[in-house]
């Protein structure tokens, strides 16, 4: 109880409810040797792994089997887009800074490298990614091809700033594709590995920046009710909705030309004596009383650094995710409408949402396809828990407001429900039969995505 005093808890807690250490799957495991996802929750037994370290290594592989293919970068989807008998192929050799300009602010990356790996070495050319995800472990190509994307309602996903990029297609030809290609442009930066093996990716940065974030928490509805505003001040703007709870952690990041630090602004002591640790038995109402007076007394948080390594944090705790991004206008009602529900059906979850504002660009299968920002918004279940009951009652909650399902997290939609939901689904389909007629990049789950 004494510990439940410290000022510091409810921001350590949270964040390490949120963000524990991860762990990376192998990518150079023997042969037939078992995969999982970084979650646990995706497995499979393909019959050979194959960590190539050229183009014409690959186009060897793709011409010498036959069956499915399934590209894989660091295993950190949720949703079943690798599971395979077939072959899985490794490119994390074909990783680095190729080439770059500095006159365009613009590199030629391998698409095996981690984003994680690139900050310093684009720091060196003087250049900066313009945006990252809350993770940085992923790959380029990997992060790309499920639109993944960060904070800032002026900020596109990763593969809206693609300027081009090299795909190797399941026949085993080289295409490099770029604004000129128009619509095969559209279809390739968003795509979701099912039209190749994409190896090189050339990126629009911007000159290296510092960063300054700022944590706090705030009442969720005072951040609701003025979210276009303080998304429109910030570069980035989030929270994180508590659930049983009439707070959010909050977070801000601007550009900032301040030293290199950190500081934390203390809040009021809070005085617990009245409260009483809560057993699994609470009642919705005792979380709330407890989760109210911590978030009410937390402290604040400033820290200034390098751009690459404020963007993205550390997270611990594996867990699965479902996202779904929405129309902007209208969201906030969406995000009071998931945290009624957990509520009133006193649902047993810890974690808090996720609420962000991303920018519209013009990738066909991007999340945020069209001329509006769109809002994503997260839920989260620990990956040694069962997700689906939670998350089943939370999804048909999304389709209301007219969500589309990241790519790379947990959704149950096939593609009757995508074609209605992304204008250009039926065109990318074509585009994808045409360049894999075959069908050797599907696995079951892309099958139900894309083999109408
Ligand atoms: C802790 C955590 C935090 C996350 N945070 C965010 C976030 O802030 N924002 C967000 O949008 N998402 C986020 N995600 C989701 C994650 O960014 C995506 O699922 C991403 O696709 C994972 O990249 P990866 O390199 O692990 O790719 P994988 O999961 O291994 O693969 C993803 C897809 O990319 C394809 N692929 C991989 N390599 C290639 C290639 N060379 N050519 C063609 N296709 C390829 C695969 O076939 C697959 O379809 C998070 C995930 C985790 C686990």
């Amino acid at each position: 109880m004494k510990d439940l005093t410290r000022r510091s808890f409810l921001a350590s807690s949270l964040r390490a409810a949120l963000f524990g250490a991860y762990a990376v799957n192998s990518s150079a495991q023997a042969q037939s040797t078992p995969w999982s996802n970084w979650s646990g929750g995706q497995t499979c037994r393909p019959a050979g792994r194959y960590d190539i370290a050229s183009e014409d290594q690959l186009i060897e592989l793709l011409n010498s089997t036959s069956g499915p293919i399934r590209p894989i970068g660091s295993g950190h989807s949720f949703s079943p887009l690798i599971p395979t008998d077939g072959h899985l192929v490794i490119i994390d050799q074909l990783s680095g800074i190729l080439d770059y300009d500095s006159s365009t602010l613009q590199a030629t990356i391998g698409a095996g490298s981690r984003l994680g790996d690139l900050g310093v070495a684009l720091d060196d050319i003087g250049q900066g990614m313009l945006n990252l995800p809350d993770i940085d472990r992923q790959t380029l190509a990997g992060a790309t091809a499920t639109g993944t994307h960060g904070t800032g309602i002026t900020l596109q996903s990763l593969a809206g700033n693609i300027t081009s990029l090299r795909l190797v297609t399941p026949e085993g030809e080289i295409r490099d594709i770029d604004a000129s290609d128009g619509d095969l442009f559209d279809a390739v930066r968003v795509n979701v590995g099912a039209l190749g093996v994409v190896t090189q990716i050339r990126l629009q940065n911007r000159e290296a920046y510092k960063l300054k974030k700022r944590e706090w928490t705030a009442p969720t509805e005072d951040i609701l009710t003025d979210f276009d505003e303080l998304a429109a001040s910030h570069r980035h703007f989030e929270i994180f909705p508590l659930v049983y709870s009439d707070y959010s952690m909050v977070l801000s990041i601007d550009e900032s030309d301040q030293p290199i630090g950190q500081t934390i602004i203390p809040a009021e002591e809070v005085t617990l004596a009245d409260l009483r640790p809560l057993g699994v038995d609470a009642t919705p109402l005792e979380r709330l009383t407890m989760n109210n007076a911590l978030a009410a007394n937390a402290e604040t948080s400033e820290v200034v650094d390098l751009s690459h390594k404020l963007l993205s944090n550390i997270r611990n705790n594996r867990f699965n995710e479902m996202e779904y991004s929405i129309p902007a206008e209208g969201s906030a009602e969406c995000v009071r409408e998931i945290l009624k529900t957990i509520y009133d059906q006193a649902i047993d979850v810890a974690f808090p949402l996720e609420y962000r504002y991303v920018s519209p660009e013009d990738p066909w299968l991007s999340m945020a396809y069209g001329d509006e920002p769109h809002a994503t918004i997260s839920i989260h279940r620990t990956a040694r828990e069962d997700y689906r009951p939670y998350f089943d009652i939370i999804e048909p909650i999304f389709w209301k407001y007219g969500g589309r399902p990241h790519w790379g997290k947990i959704h149950s939609l096939g593609h009757r429900e995508l074609s209605q939901l992304y204008p250009r689904f039926r065109d990318f389909m074509e585009i994808r039969q045409s360049l894999d007629p075959n069908g050797r990049m599907l696995n079951e789950h892309l099958k139900n995505l894309f083999d109408a």
